[in-house]
C-alpha cells in the first residue's frame, strides 16, 4: 500500500503540486503501529486530482476530496483546507481551499495528527506532534475549548487516543474537555459509538474508561451513561478478553454496571450497534438473569444440568458459552445477594462446557420427528399445543431423557396425548 500510495505522491509533484501523507497514517507510522488507511494532501485542486487520475471517484468534491485508485487500492486525495463557521459543535459551515500545508494542518484535532510527510521522509509538523508521540501526549492544536467547542467528538476522540495507545492528556487539553463535555449531547450517537468500538478494543480500555469515570462525559452524551452505577472492581480483568472475545468487554462492563437485559438491549439500540453485536453482547446478560433464577433454592447437580440445558435453548450455544468465558473471569462473590446459591453458580461454571457437550440436540430440526409426523400421528390439526409439545421433545432430548430415534420420540407423542385425553 505504501508504494501504491507513493505513485499518487509521485504523481501529483512531477506536474508540480505539493503532495503529502498525513494525519493518522503519518502519526501510525512514527508509533511503529499497522497503517490502515493511507490519507493523501496536497495544494493541487479537487478538479486538478481528478484531471491527473484517470481512476478515481469524486467522494467529496464540496470539501476537497477525490478517492484515487492506484494498483488496487483507494487512497483519499483532499485539497489543503481550512475549516470555519463550525455548526452546532460538529461540523464546519464553509471550507476554503488555501495553498500552504501548515494551514491544513491547523485544522486538525491534535498534534500527533496534524503532521505530514513528503515522499523523501521529511515531516511538516507546525506544532511538535512528534514531540508528543514521542512523551506519550495527546494535546490540541491550539485552544483546547476552541476545538472542542468545534466539533465536540473530538473529547471522545481525545479519550479514544488517550486509551488506545495509553498516552496522557496534556493539561489543558483535559481541561478542555471537562469544561466543554455538555456539548457532547450534540453528537449523533453513531460517532460516538464509533470512537467507544475503537477505544473498548484498544490494548487498555480501562485506562479509558478510568478517564471517563473522572470526566463523566458519557453522561452528556445523548443517550447517557452514568458512571456512579458502576462496580469497577468486576471489570478489572476486561483486558483478559482478547480476539474474538473482545465483544465482551462490553457484556463485562453491563454487568458492572448492573444493566438488566432489557435494559441493556435499550441502551445498545440507542447506541446503534447492530444486530448482531448487540445479540452477542445482550446474550452473556440474558443466561446471567437466568442462572440467577436457577440457583435461587439448593439444587442437586442432576437438576443444575437439566436447567442448564433448559438456559442454552432458550439463549443459544454462542450465550451460554460466552457467559462461562466472563464468569472466569468475574472475581468470584460479586453478585452478594443472600439467597442466591454461589456455591451452585461454581458447580455450573465448571461443570457447563461438558453439560453442553452432551447435548445431541440443539433445536427443532435436529430431532427425529416433525411437526408434520405428530400431526399424522395423532389425526389433528395444527394450533399452539404443537409448539409447545415440540418445545417438550426438545427439551427432553436434549437433557437426554428421551432418545432421538423416531420411534422413540412418536411412544412419547402418544403418552403424552394419552395423559392429556385422562
Ligand atoms: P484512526 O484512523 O486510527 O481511527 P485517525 O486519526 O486516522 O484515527 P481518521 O478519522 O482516519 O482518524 O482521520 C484522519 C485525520 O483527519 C486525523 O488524523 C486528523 O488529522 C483529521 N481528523 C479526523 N477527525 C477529525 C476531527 N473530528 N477534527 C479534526 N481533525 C480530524
Ligand atoms: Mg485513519
Amino acid at each position: 500500500m505504501a508504494r501504491q500510495s507513493e505513485q499518487v505522491l509521485r504523481t501529483l509533484n512531477e506536474k508540480g503540486y505539493e503532495a503529502y501523507w498525513v494525519g493518522g497514517c503519518v502519526r501510525d507510522e512514527l508509533l511503529e503501529r499497522r497503517v490502515d488507511d493511507m490519507d493523501i494532501t496536497t495544494s493541487a485542486s479537487p478538479e486538478q486530482v481528478m484531471e491527473l487520475f484517470a481512476d478515481c471517484i469524486p467522494t467529496g468534491l464540496q470539501h476537497g476530496t477525490v478517492t484515487v485508485r492506484s494498483g488496487g487500492f483507494y487512497f483519499e486525495v483532499t485539497t489543503f483546507r481550512t475549516e470555519s463557521e463550525y455548526k452546532d459543535n460538529r461540523r464546519p459551515a464553509a471550507v476554503h481551499f488555501v495553498q500552504d500545508v501548515k494551514e491544513d494542518l491547523q485544522r486538525r484535532d491534535f498534534t500527533m495528527n496534524a503532521l505530514a510527510m513528503d515522499r523523501d521522509g521529511n515531516i511538516v509538523d507546525p506544532f511538535s506532534g512528534q514531540l508528543d508521540i514521542q512523551d506519550g501526549r495527546v494535546r490540541c492544536v491550539g485552544s483546547a475549548a476552541e476545538r472542542f467547542g468545534e466539533d465536540a467528538l473530538r473529547m471522545l476522540r481525545c479519550v479514544r487516543f488517550a486509551s488506545v495507545f495509553d498516552f496522557k492528556i496534556a493539561y489543558n487539553t483535559w481541561k478542555g474537555l471537562v469544561r466543554q463535555k455538555d456539548l457532547l449531547q450534540h453528537i449523533a450517537m453513531e460517532r460516538v459509538r464509533t470512537e467507544m468500538v475503537k477505544m473498548m478494543a484498544g490494548p487498555h480500555p480501562l485506562r479509558g474508561l478510568e478517564l471517563l469515570f473522572r470526566s463523566q462525559a458519557l453522561e452528556h452524551v445523548k443517550t447517557p451513561i452514568f458512571m456512579e452505577r458502576f462496580n469497577k472492581a468486576l471489570m478489572s480483568n476486561m483486558e483478559q478478553l482478547i480476539e474474538e472475545n473482545i465483544l465482551l468487554r462490553w457484556s463485562m462492563m453491563l454487568i458492572a454496571g448492573h444493566y438488566t437485559k432489557d435494559e441493556a438491549d435499550a441502551l445498545l439500540r440507542k447506541w446503534t450497534f447492530s444486530n448482531d453485536d448487540r445479540s452477542r453482547i445482550n446474550g452473556v446478560l440474558q443466561v446471567e438473569q437466568l442462572i440467577q433464577a436457577v440457583v435461587q433454592e439448593q439444587k442437586d447437580e442432576e437438576t443444575l444440568r437439566s436447567e442448564w440445558i433448559v438456559t442454552v435453548l432458550t439463549c443459544g450455544r454462542q450465550a451460554t458459552e460466552d457467559w462461562l468465558v466472563i464468569q472466569r473471569l468475574l472475581p468470584t462473590g460479586w453478585r452478594d445477594q443472600e439467597f442466591l446459591h454461589e456455591e451452585q453458580i461454581v458447580v455450573v461454571q465448571c461443570r457447563g462446557a461438558a453439560w453442553s457437550q452432551s447435548m445431541k440436540v440443539h433445536e427443532l430440526k435436529d430431532l427425529h420427528i416433525t411437526g408434520e409426523n405428530v400431526l399424522q400421528l395423532l389425526g389433528r390439526k395444527g394450533g399452539p399445543w404443537l409448539g409447545q409439545l415440540m418445545k417438550y421433545l426438545l427439551r427432553e432430548t436434549a437433557i437426554g431423557n428421551i432418545a432421538n430415534q423416531h420411534d422413540m420420540l412418536t411412544n412419547e407423542v402418544k403418552r403424552v396425548a394419552a395423559d392429556d385425553k385422562a
